[in-house]
């Protein structure tokens, strides 16, 4: 019983994307569902088992094994779009499949649960950003992040303007902008990440699905909340925290709220144990 209790956030994790899993594999009649679902909600679940018995590497683990997946298997081997280009893809073409799933689950109610979870544990853009060298950013925040609403518009007008023209082999396109779209998404990334001396600095300011992830996470379930009764206001999980989020305060509108991606640094860095 004790043990179920410690390891039961790991539980949680495999139940609910089990839930999903079946859910979709029966509703769907696909068995495609079932496999994918039971993949992610596994290695989450391994993760939160590995963050609870304190393995350093616990939250890359999940990254390497999400991220890996998506990228090689889903993107390259299956051809599935699953960039923000191939969700506007889907969505015109009136399928619920895929790349409009995958967005509904990880990045737009999802989020509702488990906030910028995706962020921390399975995107493979910050899958590869994460090993550059600036884990803290060494300067404070710009105000630039409007660029997001630019590539999130950009992107929507690319898909539209393919429908519109009633471009050919719309498939083929999509794939080859999946492949141009992560390159530039990478090569944007690092660049920036050593120009601002912050891994995560493509992240908040250029990413354009933050435009869904930013808002649904304000109303998170899940969220890293502190003890003001054993906080000794030392500031050292401010200083640890990739995404500048101010964690002492409880309330929904902290600074930067929206940007917590639960790597858990500022819990894991806490002296008193007040995360
Ligand atoms: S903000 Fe965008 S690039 Fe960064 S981790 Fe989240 S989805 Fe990935
Ligand atoms: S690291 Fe812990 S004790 Fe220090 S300010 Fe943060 S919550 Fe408070
Ligand atoms: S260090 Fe804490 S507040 Fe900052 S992103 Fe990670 S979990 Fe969120």
């Amino acid at each position: 019983m004790k043990v179920l209790k410690k390891y039961f956030a790991s539980l949680f994790m495999l139940v609910i994307f089990e839930a999903v899993a079946i859910t979709l594999w029966l509703t769907k009649g696909n068995v495609f569902y079932l496999f994918n679902f039971s993949y992610i909600g596994l290695s989450v679940s391994l993760g939160v088992f590995l963050f609870i018995r304190k393995h350093k590497h616990a939250r890359r683990i999940v990254q390497l094994l999400v991220g890996v997946y998506m990228l090689i298997y889903l993107g390259l081997i299956c051809n599935e779009n699953m960039q923000i280009e191939g969700f506007w893809y889907y969505l015109f073409t009136g399928v619920f499949e895929a790349a409009t799933i995958h967005y509904a689950v990880a990045k737009i109610f999802g989020p509702l649960v488990f906030g910028r979870g995706w962020c921390g544990y399975a995107c493979w853009t910050a899958m590869v950003l994460d090993f550059l060298p600036y884990k803290v950013p060494k300067f404070p925040r710009r105000s630039i992040g409007w660029i997001r609403y630019l590539t999130f518009a950009v992107s929507l007008v690319f898909v539209a303007v393919l429908f519109l023209a009633k471009a050919g082999s719309i498939e083929r396109i999509m794939f080859w902008a999946f492949i141009i779209g992560n390159l530039a998404y990478y090569g944007t990334g690092i660049a920036l990440a050593f120009a601002f001396k912050d891994n995560r600095a493509f992240c908040k300011y250029i990413c354009p699905i933050t435009v869904f992830l930013k808002p649904m996470s304000y109303f998170s379930l899940l969220r890293v909340k502190c003890d003001t009764t054993k906080c000794i206001s030392c500031g050292k999980c401010k200083r640890v925290c990739p995404m500048d989020v101010d964690v002492t305060d409880n309330s929904r509108k902290r600074k930067n709220g929206t940007e917590c991606i639960l790597c858990m640094e500022c819990v894991k860095n806490c002296p008193k144990d007040a995360l």
